[in-house]
């Protein structure tokens, strides 16, 4: 069992190794990936759930970011319930993410006007 003090300050190392990653994610990707996997390696072992928006943010598997052109591609996809596919250019790996009605994600599908 982790502390509620520790799991503030993993929480907060957190935040500031995906900001430093997003930073650097152009000039120096090794770094930022290296960055983000710690991040994703801190949040797990404090079992702090990391933030929407930064985990959003790069690959689970390689870490790159998905801050540089050419290193995702982003689909939307009908079949079964609409979802949203992420694909690492970099290793392949897929993320899906579920499209909810009025959701208030950051990858909202377009709703149509009636
Ligand atoms: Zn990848």
């Amino acid at each position: 069992m982790v502390s509620r003090e520790l799991k503030k300050i993993a929480l907060d190392r957190v935040c500031r190794l995906m900001d430093f990653a997003r930073k650097h994610a152009i000039e120096k990707p090794e770094i930022a990936r290296e960055a983000a996997l710690l991040a994703m390696r801190i949040a797990q072992k404090a079992r702090v759930r990391m933030p929407r928006k930064y985990k959003r943010m790069f690959c689970k598997k390689c870490g790159t970011l998905f801050w540089t052109p050419y290193s995702f591609t982003v689909r939307i996809r009908d079949r079964r319930s609409t979802h949203i596919v992420i694909k690492c250019l970099k290793c392949g790996y897929i993320k899906r993410i579920p499209v909810k009605k009025r959701s208030r994600s950051i990858y909202r599908a377009p709703t149509q006007k009636t």
